[in-house]
Order: structure tokens, then sequence, then C-alpha cells
């Protein structure tokens, strides 16, 4: 079969597949423990669930404005206004679309050009190690990714003085992921203020330049870092995109809500183009979802106070047993729910079926044959991911006992 180039070249989603050969193998009867998912394990919250049946049973089931209603895309507005202090928005500077990576995907092929024949591409800094998504999708919008590294020993702290030297005048989008998936650390609100001033003082040398910046991990925060939108420094307010979503706040995975939003006349502009793809898309989310959106913004806080409380104690429990293990180094996780050790003391050992550990990829997968323990490589999220692996603890503190102890001896066996 015949495939179009972009399709064909395509590089497909590691954590999806992980995650899914995981789920797989349970099916199929083998015990395997998965870390993989980045996925909350709670159900969605009752009061969001019955939002959406009461609007089914009420016949909210016909299409509707793609990007939403009214009164949902205010709402929205509303909460990046009072909670996380960006200015200038309305409803007109939201559209609500098929989950954070819809959101995403439409985002970049609203503001990438693929480039003219002889002409440079668009440049999209990323910081990295980044979720498996952005390098992918940002290709196949015509950008060209500039990587900009951070490592494992501080923490993955993003130097602003790196962002400043990355800057050139093909720079078109900084993308920003704090909490950081699979990181799981945070920027400061000290970092983030200055690279919003460098990108404020280069204005003359990337005038296209725009900052898109995930912030789906928002409300998972346990450390003592608190969580801070870029999107609200005034300088460059009118140049932020906020991205967000209701999968992992709410335990919405499969319910495929995500935001994006961008303030004043140019939010406007932006915000319609993003309308006028999606709408040659998908059309609206499905139509009986926008009230369980604003039941989940306005009454869930305990919900999602529970659960960020559950995270929180995991997470301590999962860094104090995954540093304990010899030859692991892992950052403290301070948000999301993953954390990333470095693995690679262990590269270049033998497994006892005879498998070398040459890289991640061979590690995850022989921890996944021979460990029965599901991670995620981490080559996938660029950078010194390469030398690390990914595991979400979105499961029980049983499990995490259970998987890293399994985790400790599969080290242990390695020659
Ligand atoms: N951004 C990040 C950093 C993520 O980890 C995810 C999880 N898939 C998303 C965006 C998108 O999530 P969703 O499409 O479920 O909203
Ligand atoms: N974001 C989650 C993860 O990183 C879900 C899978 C995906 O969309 O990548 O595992």
């Amino acid at each position: 079969m015949e495939l179009a180039r972009r399709v064909a070249s395509l590089k497909p989603s590691s954590t999806v597949a992980v995650t899914n050969r995981a789920k797989q193998l349970r099916r199929d009867g083998v015990d395997v423990l998965s870390f993989a998912a980045g996925e909350p394990d709670f159900d969605t919250p009752d009061r969001i669930k019955r939002a959406a049946i009461a609007a089914i049973e009420a016949g909210q089931t016909k299409y509707m404005p793609t990007l939403g209603d009214q009164d949902t895309r205010q709402a929205i507005a509303d909460k990046l206004t009072s909670e996380n202090g960006i200015p200038g928005l309305g409803f007109e500077n939201v559209g609500i679309s098929v989950g954070g990576k819809h959101s995403l995907f439409l985002a970049m092929h609203c503001l990438l050009d693929a480039p003219e024949p002889g002409a440079e591409a668009d440049e999209v800094l990323l910081p990295v190690p980044s979720w498996v998504s952005y390098r992918p999708i940002a290709q196949l919008a015509g950008g060209r990714v500039v990587e900009i590294e951070t490592n494992s020993a501080d923490g993955f702290r993003l130097d602003p003085e790196r962002v400043r030297s990355a800057i050139t005048p093909r720079s078109r989008l900084l993308v920003l992921n704090s909490p950081s998936n699979p990181c799981g650390t945070m920027y400061s609100e000290a970092d983030l203020r200055a690279i919003a001033g460098i990108v404020h003082e280069m204005r003359d040398v990337a005038p296209r330049l725009i900052v898109l910046t995930d912030e789906i991990y928002e409300k998972i925060v346990y450390g003592d870092t608190p969580h801070f939108s870029i999107g609200s420094v005034p300088e460059i307010a009118d140049r932020v995109i906020t991205l967000n979503g209701l999968s992992k706040a709410y335990a919405m995975t499969g319910w495929r809500v995500g935001y994006a939003a961008m303030p004043g006349d140019a939010g406007t502009q932006f915000v319609k183009a993003m309308g006028k793809l999606q709408g040659q898309m998908t059309t609206n989310i499905p139509a009986f979802i926008y009230p369980a959106i604003r039941t989940a913004l306005a009454e869930c806080a305990d919900d999602v106070a529970r659960m960020r409380d559950a995270f929180a104690e995991r997470a301590g429990i999962i860094h104090g047993l995954v540093s304990a293990i010899p030859g692991v180094t892992c950052p403290r996780p301070t948000g999301a729910f993953y954390v990333f050790p470095d693995i690679s003391a262990h590269f270049g050992k033998t497994t006892p079926k005879g498998a070398r550990l040459d890289t991640a990829l061979a590690f995850a997968e022989a921890l996944l044959d021979e460990g029965l323990v599901a991670g995620v490589p981490g080559e996938d999220f660029g950078g010194c991911g390469a030398r690390c692996m990914r595991l979400s603890f979105a499961c029980s503190e049983e499990q995490i006992r259970a998987g890293i102890e399994r985790l400790g001896a599969f080290i242990d066996s390695l020659r």
C-alpha cells in the first residue's frame, strides 16, 4: 500500500505504543506492571459525568459551533483570567478542540509554514527532554525543530540564557511545558520571567516569535514551586498561546477536551484560523461535553485536590525507591506524574537472557520482556532523554512498590 510521504515518514507516538503494548500483554494474561501511560488512574468525577448525561438527556446531541459554544469558551477565558492572570481574554480568544494534542496540532499548523523552495523553515525552539509529540507535529506542519538542551543533574532546569542563544530571525515558536512531561519538574517563576524578558528584548531579532506554553499539568503540582503562567507577563502576553486541557487534572483522558487561548486582536485572528482548520477536520467536540467542561472548571476543585494529594504521596514513594537503586539517578518530581531516571550507568551490560543493553530502548524492551515492567524509553523525548526511561506513577502505591522492586531485581540481574 503506497502511503503519502508525510505519513509514511511520521514517527508513531512511543508513549501511546508502549502503553498499548503493555495493555495487550495484560489482556493476554501476562503479569506486566505498567508505568507507561500518561493517564490518571482515577475515574472522572461523578459531577462531571452527570453534567454530560443530563445534556444528552436534554437533547444536546447536535452539531455546535466549531470551537465550542460561547458559554463554555467564556468559562475557560474566565478561568485563565482569574487563576492564571492572563489579560485580554474573551470567549473569542479561546478555541476548544479534541484534546490538548489536537489543540497543539491546530496551533502549529496555523503558525508554521512549509518552507518555499530554497527558503529556510520556520524554527521551533524546543527545550528537551520534552513530550514525544511536539517534534513530529511541528515537523508535519513544516517547522524545523531546534533543541535547547537541559540535563538531569540540575533537575532539567531551562537556562534562560540558552533560550537567548537559540533565538534567530527564523524563530517562530518557543514551546514550554511546565510541569514537564517527561521530566516531572517545573520551571520557576523567576526563570519564566527571565525567558519572557528575553523574548521581549529580542523582539527586533525575532519579530514573529510566539511562546506556546503547554500547561496541561498545571494542577498536578506538589513541590515548593507554584505553577506560573508565562502568559501573565504583560510585556509578552499578546505573544503567548496558552494550551491546556481536561485530561490530566480532571481524569478525563477519554473525553478528549483541549483548548488554546491567546489574548487581544492577534489572539482573535489566531483562534479564528484554528476554527477554520478545525472546521475542515472534526467540527466541534461532542456537543454534550460542553456542560461537563463548565462543571469541571466551576465545581471540581475538591476532586482535583484529592487526586493531586494522591500523586504527591506517590511522587515521594517512587522517587525514594527509584533513587535507592544502584546506578540510577533521578531528579525529585515536583509536578505532573512522571519520574525520568537516568539509567545509563547500566548501558553495556547484558541481561540473563543475553540481551545487550546499549540504549534506553534496549533497556526498556528487556525490562518489559524479562522484568515484566513497562516504561517508556527516553530517546523520543530528545536530548539527554536517550539516557533515561520514563515511569508514570499514575497507578496505585501497591503497584509502585511491586514494580520498582522488579526494576531493582532486573538491574541486579545485569552483568
Ligand atoms: N501535553 C502534554 C505535555 C501531555 O503529556 C499530553 C498527554 N497526552 C498532552 C499535551 C495532550 O493530552 P490530551 O490530548 O489528552 O489533552
Ligand atoms: N501524554 C500522555 C503520555 O505522554 C498520553 C499519551 C500521549 O498522548 O502521548 O503518555
